[in-house]
């Protein structure tokens, strides 16, 4: 599905500016921050503002068209792949990886929750990534 589409799947008003931030995750699996998306639209779209990228990402987050990531507690991370999947933060280089989820959040998904609905599970892995653990050697 293309990012015009997704939006409007999800029942977001697509907007050109809207639709280039959808775009900029669906091209950007690295789990971009608000900042690094503005820093890299803003360069072909001078009108675009912070607060517009910020309350996008959020929008999308909300919808369920983006994910909102937490892992690094000094910023908010999106991700365009809202299939389940787990994260892996380096705490070396920073960079956010995908890892397959493992059982046992398809057991929490399933899981008889109270009669509350579980509509996210978030698994966060930290530690060392690959490309730094060579470097390191
Ligand atoms: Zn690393
Ligand atoms: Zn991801």
């Amino acid at each position: 599905m293309d990012a015009y589409n997704i939006l409007i799947s999800h029942g977001i008003n697509p907007s050109m500016q809207r639709i280039a931030i959808m775009e900029y995750l669906l091209n950007h699996r690295t789990h971009p921050s608000a900042d690094d998306v503005y820093t890299n639209l803003s360069k072909t779209m001078p009108t675009l503002s912070k607060t517009t990228v910020y309350n996008t990402l959020k929008l999308l987050s909300e919808k369920g068209a983006a994910l909102m990531l937490t892992i690094d507690e000094n910023k908010v991370n999106f991700d365009g792949d809202t299939s389940p999947h787990t994260h892996f933060l380096c705490k070396t280089c920073g960079r956010i990886y995908d890892l397959p989820m493992a059982g046992s959040v398809k057991e929490v998904m399933a899981m008889d929750a109270d009669g509350h609905l579980i509509t996210e599970v978030h698994q966060y892995y930290r530690g060392i990534c690959k490309n730094c653990l060579v470097t390191k050697k």
